[in-house]
């Protein structure tokens, strides 16, 4: 179904919902009710109907009133049922018991009450999401935090792995194995953990590792744990003991996971590609020494089980496997063709900053572009070794800059990342070329050449030598600090996320079973906050049972992304940590480069405005904000 089909369903609702039969039958309450319509409605419809007073019944709510039998205050209110099917409006009134401002309401059961208003809501999200709607979702699309102008820009930047270069999830494995393997053989870690073969999909990008306590966990945005998402080993702890170990909260303080490269010093997050094998290797390990009641220290074996997995990394293997059979590992690669040609076509500036050796990339962008494909870049740098590539000097240009080069002598003291002691005298790593059989060359970089291949170097030589500066560059990478974040934060230009996970998580929310779960438990944590109200013991046993229907639908709507950790993008109602990064470090994000061949060249992406909380009941077309709230605005009349 199209979006503005839905988005006319949303206003019908709206329009239906503010027909509902009411429940307050004097004109005193009427008009109060008006008043608070008003208060949560931007258009004029609402406002004139309060100004003028007497013309309230040009509110639809108000006609409706006026209209409907049970708002006739002589009108005994029929008796209600407590289940409605169909879609068929309820006639029953829904007179609202303990409400004290009307001698006229007529008092029913509370628990039908309840139990109507659970029905009426029911068929209202039925209207909304009838069966069959799905397919929401383009999975090419390109998803805009900020506007982006693509005419603007005029010089194309990208990191590989992941990024023009796509690889299959069989690479996790053969990580996982041979780091399992390292352990084993380097680390003399028991026999036992072969045992525990790779589990495709166990963890999924973003998550931290509490380090001292070796559990694996998804925090929100607002660094709180998801609670059903902190796991020992490959078990799920409990809630209370996850409260108990944090000490009665779920809460992490800031000084565990920040760290600008999400490094705290309790707390480790996991944002590469490459770290699902990690995650999924610790989580085996600690299980081993768990299920066999043997004793170890949770810092030494997150330290080796990285250390193990960075072997891979260091020794080649991960490049062997990947330049032994290409074919098998790198996906799409007629697409990153299809992307680049079309670039240059249009006279695009094009360069290539990775962390990967030249021998590796060649072989890979040979496969995908064709044996010419240095042609298509203006500048290629290898091993750059990002994210420092983007960032040292970085305090030392800045205070230059502000202060002037004795910028030191005002300071008594000066600390900088403890790994870079030298970071003030020798931290800037000079452009160096490779020839073309991948040797280091020895003379001294005055210019970025095309079609030469350059190694290490920094941002700021960079700029200095190209001029690429500001918003004519948009810069593409998958990993959210390394590649992003300083490019985003410290010298302005545009970047583009590339998240594989957005073609998976759009099929999931492409499906009738999630778009009917998520709709419905929106309604139900709106109806469940509407009638919190009612605290007798009837409507209070009402109450328990929808909080526990909407966990059980929380754990649904998790549990179609992944089982254990739910969706990369969300906790049950907020952004994930990751999410929140996600939308601060990039202008654009999408599945991968070839979204792009989607749109031309001059394209504009704008960002949606999405409502705030305070905002949200204006947002009468938007699914899945806070819109049903408005058809009970009335009903809030009495909260100030
Ligand atoms: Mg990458």
């Amino acid at each position: 179904m199209s979006c503005p089909k839905l988005r006319n369903m949303g206003r019908a609702l709206w329009q239906r919902s503010n027909r509902t039969p009411h429940l307050s039958p004097s004109a005193k309450i009427q008009a109060f009710a008006c008043g608070r319509m008003v208060s949560g409605l931007s258009d004029g419809q609402g406002g004139n109907c309060c100004k003028s007073g007497a013309n309230c019944a040009s509110n639809p709510s108000a006609t409706a009133m006026a209209d409907s039998p049970s708002l006739s205050p002589s009108s005994p209110s029929p008796a209600h049922r407590h289940q409605v099917v169909g879609n068929k409006r309820s006639e029953e009134s829904l007179a609202m018991p303990g409400r004290s401002y009307s001698s006229t309401v007529t008092k029913i059961d509370p628990k039908t009450y309840l139990w109507a208003r659970y029905n009426e809501m029911k068929r209202l999200v039925h209207d909304l999401i009838p069966p069959g709607v799905c397919n929401l979702l383009n999975p090419s699309t390109i998803y805009a935090n900020n506007e982006v102008n693509l005419d603007e820009v005029n010089i194309y930047g990208f990191d590989y792995d992941y990024t023009l270069a796509l690889y299959s999830n069989s690479l996790d494995a053969m990580i996982y194995n041979k780091a399992r393997d390292f352990l084993m053989e380097h680390y003399k870690y028991p026999q036992g953990i072969k045992k525990y073969d790779y589990i495709p999909n166990f963890a999924t990008r973003g998550l931290h590792y509490d380090i001292q306590k070796g559990l694996l966990m998804k925090i929100d945005a607002f660094h709180y744990i998801q609670l059903g998402t902190v796991y020992r080993g490959l078990r799920p702890v409990p809630d209370e003991e996850v409260l108990q170990m944090y000490g009665g909260t779920h809460h992490i303080p800031l000084h565990h996971v920040s760290g600008f490269y999400g490094k705290g010093p309790k707390m480790k997050q996991f944002m590469d590609v490459f770290s699902i094998p990690e995650m999924t290797l610790l989580a085996a390990t600690n299980d081993f020494f768990i299920s066999n009641n043997i004793e170890y220290d949770p810092v030494h074996l997150y330290k080796d089980v990285s250390d193990a997995v960075g072997m891979v990394h260091i020794k080649g293997y991960m490049y062997k496997w990947i330049m032994q059979d290409v074919e098998k590992f790198i996906l799409r690669g007629d697409e990153t063709y299809a992307v680049l040609h079309r670039l240059v076509s249009n006279g695009k500036k094009l360069f290539l900053i990775t962390n990967s050796p030249f021998s590796f990339v060649d072989k890979g962008m040979r496969y995908m572009v064709g044996k010419d494909w240095r042609e298509f870049f203006d500048v290629v740098i290898v091993q750059a070794d990002k994210p420092h590539f983007f960032n040292d000097c970085v305090k030392d240009k800045g205070m230059r800059y502000m202060v002037g080069k004795d910028w030191r002598e005002f300071f008594d003291v000066v600390i900088v990342q403890a790994d870079k002691p030298h970071f003030f005298n020798d931290c800037v790593k000079p452009f160096r070329r490779l020839d073309c059989n991948g040797d280091l060359q020895w003379d001294k970089i005055n210019s970025l050449d095309k079609g030469q291949i350059y190694k290490q170097g920094n941002l700021f030589d960079f700029l200095r030598l190209t001029g690429w500066r500001g918003s004519k560059v948009l810069y593409f990478g998958d990993h959210l600090y390394s590649d992003l974040a300083d490019l985003m934060l410290r010298h302005g230009w545009r970047t583009g996320a590339i998240v594989p996970e957005l073609e998976v998580e759009t099929k999931v929310v492409n499906t009738e079973q999630y778009a009917q779960s998520l709709t419905w438990l929106q309604a139900l944590t709106g109806l469940v906050e509407r009638m919190q109200m009612h605290r007798d013991p009837e409507s209070s046993k009402v109450l328990q049972d929808w909080l526990k229907e909407r966990e059980e639908l929380r754990a649904v709507t998790k549990n179609l992304f992944n089982p254990q950790f739910g969706s990369i993008f969300r906790t049950c109602h907020n952004p994930t940590y990751f999410s929140r990064r996600l939308c601060r470090f990039s202008d654009l994000y999408m599945a991968s480069l070839s979204c792009l061949l989607n749109y031309d060249l001059s394209y504009t992406f704008y960002p949606r405005r999405t409502p705030l909380q305070h905002e949200a009941p204006l947002w009468m077309d938007q699914l899945c904000t806070g819109c049903m709230k408005t058809p009970f605005l009335e009903e809030m009349a009495h909260i100030r």
